[in-house]
């Protein structure tokens, strides 16, 4: 990528931001699609922390080879999606939000991170993981060799669940469009998905994540997916940090970054 079209994609995530705030203070509704969804079935009883055992999402859409759209249009429509969600009431999550959180990062990036959803701090700010699990994943983006604008972040929902609790099938099945029309535009080499929930979304079955972490997968038949811990379960866990570590090695070298 040249100096100019840095320059570029920095001023259109600028726009973006702009407009989003510009769309937010007017108080201005979207234009969402009817949902798709779903018939859905009740949450399970009993779970372990790391194990997720809610019905399917809907499968993503195929995706084709490699994005031919120009740099400057997929940006352009991630800033359209972001507007889009701003005004978003597909489900009952959009009660409780102070605010939608779209993504953080470079919306061209070769590097995707999907988390489970916004917390107190996202909700308030706007912005994915920027608490204290956003701080641990900054770092780790960082001992990866990336500057926290040259990866994609953002959550498998839009909005926060109340009390950080996860969301609900039928609030996933509602969300995921959005996240296969943004991975569709931005277009990464490789995903990292954090946590359960995000390995769930993401790959359309329930994963049990201790145990499917470090496993590459696919995403929508193409794109190399590798579920690892989510950062805050790092946080209450730290000796699991070396586990993870181990799978961001592995995504450094898919993607021919020095170790
Ligand atoms: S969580 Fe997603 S689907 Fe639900 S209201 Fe928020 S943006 Fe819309």
């Amino acid at each position: 990528m040249t100096s100019d079209d840095a320059d570029e994609l920095r001023a259109l995530v600028r726009a973006t931001r702009t407009l989003a705030e510009q769309l937010r203070a007017s108080g201005a509704s979207g234009v969402p699609a009817a949902p798709r969804h779903v018939a859905v079935a009740t949450r399970p009883s009993s779970t372990s922390p790391a194990v997720e055992h809610a019905p399917l999402p809907p499968a993503p859409p195929p995706l084709p080879e490699a994005s031919t759209t120009p740099p400057e249009e997929r940006a352009r429509s991630l800033a359209a999606l972001s507007a889009e969600v701003v005004g978003c009431t597909r489900c009952a999550l959009a009660g409780g939000r102070t605010q939608t959180v779209f993504a953080r990062g470079n919306p061209l990036a070769e590097l995707c991170f999907v988390g489970e959803g916004p917390g107190a701090d996202e909700d308030a700010s706007g912005l994915p993981f920027v608490g204290q699990a956003g701080q641990l994943l900054d770092k780790m983006i960082a001992a990866m060799g990336y500057a926290p604008d040259e990866v994609y972040i953002c959550n498998i929902v839009k909005c926060r669940p109340p009390g950080n609790r996860k969301p609900e099938p039928e609030e996933l099945s509602a969300c995921l469009p959005y996240l296969h029309q943004q991975l569709a535009l931005v277009s990464p080499k490789v995903i990292v998905a954090l946590g359960a929930t995000a390995a769930h979304g993401l790959l359309g079955a329930p994963v049990a994540i201790t145990r499917a972490r470090g496993s590459w997968r696919l995403y929508a038949g193409r794109v190399p997916v590798m579920p690892t811990l989510h950062p805050a379960y790092l946080l209450r866990q730290p000796e699991a940090k070396r586990d993870v570590w181990r799978d961001l090695q592995a995504v450094m070298e898919r993607l021919g970054k020095k170790r």
